[in-house]
């Protein structure tokens, strides 16, 4: 019994040991695959691993140590069943004739992400402790992955902010110096228009770093709220006329319920939110395509939908669309710019108010942002 819990308390301290090497990888995704084969091998009765993570329909070896070590850049199609088993966290465990074989899915933003293998040359190698052990290293998989993504979300956003705060400056350079270095060759028409330009870049500017700010602010909790009660009705309507005002050729149509109740929070923020979700479903649609905005009065709270006809957003995009930094594929809208913040800034808005936003949208027919606030039930 003594012998039993002091080995059981030094493979513990194995997994440990392997757990602070795998973390002091950081997003260094490779390495921390490279340790965790290295840990899987030494730590069970495995004589090699290997790493694979899912690309498409495909399993691809990324990482192998051991007898395994050749099988780096090796591809195995996934299977339905494969998958289905992966997403129950079915451990698969195969004890053939010749040899053995454990196959542990590893899960990532709920789909299956990997999957850590070990096998031995030897029948029957396994024990119910080496599958333990694995169970155990897998999650650091998952970890080294979640954390790799985030440092590329992280330089994909800077690489984006900097092309968004350098795109504007440098049209506002060369207006603003083109009229300073040659005022006379530009007509009193022009210098109207560049102006109107200049201001509308420095306006980008400043939306895009006021958008950062509130990010930075919300995450230390340091974003402040009004706290009254208002007529979301008045909030709604004004909103529509003046995102209208900026697309003068979009159709947009309000269904509000008559007699909508009051609401307890801030309205400049839940207006910020409103606008935002109705300029995405201008930016995101085409032009003659309907926009509308519907709100009602529920049984707790209000509904305000804003439906749009355009690109729409694949659904395992759902997940993360309201995170920091969510940029999703949009074949056709390249060109229009954003960074990611405005769904995320209106996620922490709308919850600080007690309420939710959620999302359903289909790819090529449109999307619907639903925000829900509680009613006022306080006087
Ligand atoms: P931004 O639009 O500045 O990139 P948001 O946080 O507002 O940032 O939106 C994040 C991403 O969600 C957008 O880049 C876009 O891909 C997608 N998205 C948001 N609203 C819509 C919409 N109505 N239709 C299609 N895609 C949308």
């Amino acid at each position: 019994m003594q012998t039993s819990s002091a080995s059981a308390i030094a493979a513990v301290e194995a997994v440990l040991e392997a757990t602070e090497k795998v973390a002091r990888a950081g997003s260094d995704l490779n390495r921390a695959m490279t340790l965790i084969v290295e840990a899987a091998t030494e730590l069970t009765a495995a004589e090699g691993a290997t790493l694979g993570l899912v690309d498409g329909d495909e399993l691809v070896t990324h990482a192998a140590h051991g007898s395994a070590a050749a099988a780096v850049g090796a591809r195995e199609k996934i299977g339905a069943e494969s998958r289905d088993a992966a997403r129950a966290g079915l451990i698969y465990v195969g004890d053939g004739e010749r040899r053995s074989l454990i196959r542990l899915p590893v899960p990532h933003r709920g789909r299956l992400g990997g999957m850590l293998v070990a096998m031995s040359s030897k029948p029957d190698a396994f024990s119910d402790r080496d599958v333990r052990t694995l169970q155990l290293l897998t999650p650091l998989l998952g970890a080294a992955m979640a954390s790799a993504a985030e440092s590329r979300s992280r330089s994909s956003f800077i690489s984006v902010v900097s092309h968004e705060l350098r795109n504007p400056l440098a049209s506002i350079r060369g207006l603003a110096s083109l009229m300073r270095d040659k005022p006379d060759s530009v007509s009193p028409e022009e210098q109207r228009r560049f102006s109107d330009a200049i201001v509308r870049q420095a306006d980008r500017m400043a939306k895009l770093v006021e958008d950062l700010q509130a990010v930075v602010r919300m995450e230390s909790g340091d974003f402040s709220y009004a706290r009254m009660q208002y007529d979301v009705d008045q909030v709604v309507r004004d909103v529509v006329t003046e995102t209208q005002a900026v697309y003068p050729t979009r159709r947009i149509s309000l269904h509000i319920d008559t007699r909508l109740p009051t609401v307890i929070g801030d309205p400049d923020r839940v207006r910020q939110v409103i606008a935002n979700l109705l300029e995405n479903a201008c930016r995101y649609s085409d032009e003659e395509s309907p926009i509308t905005l519907d709100a009602k009065t529920k049984v707790d709270r209000v509904d305000i939908a804003i439906t749009d006809h355009g690109i729409g957003i694949p659904e395992e995009f759902f997940a993360h669309l309201f995170d920091r930094f969510a940029r999703v594929p949009k074949p056709g809208y390249e060109n229009v710019k954003g960074t990611g913040l405005g769904l995320f800034i209106s996620k922490n808005i709308v919850e600080a108010q007690g309420g939710h936003i959620t999302v359903t949208s289909k790819p090529g027919a449109g999307s619907t942002f639903t925000v829900s606030l509680p009613w006022a039930t306080e006087t």
